[in-house]
C-alpha cells in the first residue's frame, strides 16, 4: 500500500522525532505503532495523513489517496453535539458535496458496520462513550477510504468496553480487508488488534522491531497462549531498547 524510505522527521527545534523509519506496509495490514509517548507515532501518523512533509526520506504511496481515500479516527470522539448520529457520519459527505439521497444508504451500513443501525437518531448526550466511539468510527469509514489511521481511539475508554471495541474492530478489520495503522502505547492492545507491530522506540523514533503476529482466531483469544507468548515477546523487546532511565 505504501512503502516508508528512510523517512526522518525533524522539528525546527532541532527536536528529532523520527530518524531513519523504513517499512513496507501491505494492503490489509493491520499495524499497530507501539510505543511509549514521544516516541514518534502521531508524527508518523501526520506524515501519512500529509498533514506534515518528512524532512528526509519520502512516502511511496501504491496508489497516492484522494479525498475520502484515508479516514481518521482520534481517542476523542469529536462529534458535533447537536446533530444526529447519522448528521455526524454524513458530515465528510456532505463536506464534499454528496446529496443526502444518495448518501443516505452509505451513511447507514456504516452506522450497521459499527453495530449502531438502531441509534442513527440519537444525539451524542445519549450516547456511551463507547457507542460516541462507534459513530466517530462510522464516520471514519462512511467514504469506504483504503487507509484508517486510528491515534489511540480506545485509550479513554473503560477496560469492558476497550474490550468490546476491540473485538468488533478486529471483526470489522477481518471482515472488510482495509488497511488500519493504529497508535497504542498498550502492549495487549497492541498484541490483541493487530497483524503486525512497528515497535518504536524514543530520543529519536527509530523502529527498534517489526514483528508480524500469528495469533489464532477464536473466542478464546485473550487466553491462547500464542497471544500471552506475544505480548511476552514485546516486553522483552523493550526491556531491551528503553533506555535505562526511561
Ligand atoms: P508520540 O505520539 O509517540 O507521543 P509525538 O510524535 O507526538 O510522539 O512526538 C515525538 C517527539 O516530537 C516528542 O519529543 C515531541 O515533543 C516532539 N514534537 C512533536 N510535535 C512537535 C512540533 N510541532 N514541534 C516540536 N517538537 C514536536
Amino acid at each position: 500500500m505504501f512503502s516508508l524510505r528512510s523517512v526522518s522527521k525533524t522539528f525546527p527545534n532541532a527536536t528529532i522525532a523520527l530518524e531513519d523509519i523504513t517499512a513496507e506496509i501491505e494492503p490489509g495490514d493491520f499495524v499497530a505503532l507501539l510505543g511509549p509517548s514521544g516516541c514518534g507515532k502521531s508524527t508518523l501518523l501526520r506524515l501519512l495523513a500529509g498533514l506534515e512533509a518528512p524532512s528526509a526520506g519520502s512516502i511511496e504511496w501504491e496508489h497516492r489517496p484522494g479525498p475520502g481515500d484515508i479516514g481518521f479516527v482520534f481517542q476523542d470522539a469529536t462529534l458535533l453535539p447537536w446533530a444526529s448520529a447519522e448528521e455526524n457520519v454524513y458530515l465528510p459527505l456532505r463536506l464534499r458535496g454528496r446529496k443526502w439521497a444518495d448518501a443516505a444508504a452509505l451513511v447507514e451500513s456504516a452506522l450497521a458496520q459499527v453495530g449502531l443501525a438502531d441509534f442513527a437518531n440519537a444525539k451524542p448526550r445519549a450516547l456511551s462513550g463507547g457507542m460516541k466511539m462507534r459513530v466517530s468510527i462510522a464516520r471514519a469509514l462512511v467514504s469506504d477510504p483504503m487507509l484508517l489511521l486510528m491515534d489511540e481511539p480506545f485509550a479513554a475508554l473503560d477496560e469492558f468496553t476497550r474490550h468490546r471495541l476491540q473485538d468488533d474492530l478486529h471483526a470489522l478489520w477481518r471482515r472488510s480487508g482495509k488497511t488500519i495503522v493504529f497508535i497504542t502505547h498498550s502492549i495487549y492492545e497492541a498484541a490483541y488488534l493487530a497483524s503486525r507491530i512497528l515497535v518504536l522506540s524514543p530520543r529519536p523514533g527509530r523502529i527498534a522491531a517489526d514483528i508480524r503476529t500469528a495469533i489464532p482466531e477464536g473466542e478464546r483469544r485473550r487466553a491462547s497462549a500464542a497471544y500471552t507468548d506475544l505480548v511476552a515477546e514485546i516486553t522483552e523487546t523493550f526491556q531491551r531498547v528503553m533506555p535505562v532511565h526511561e
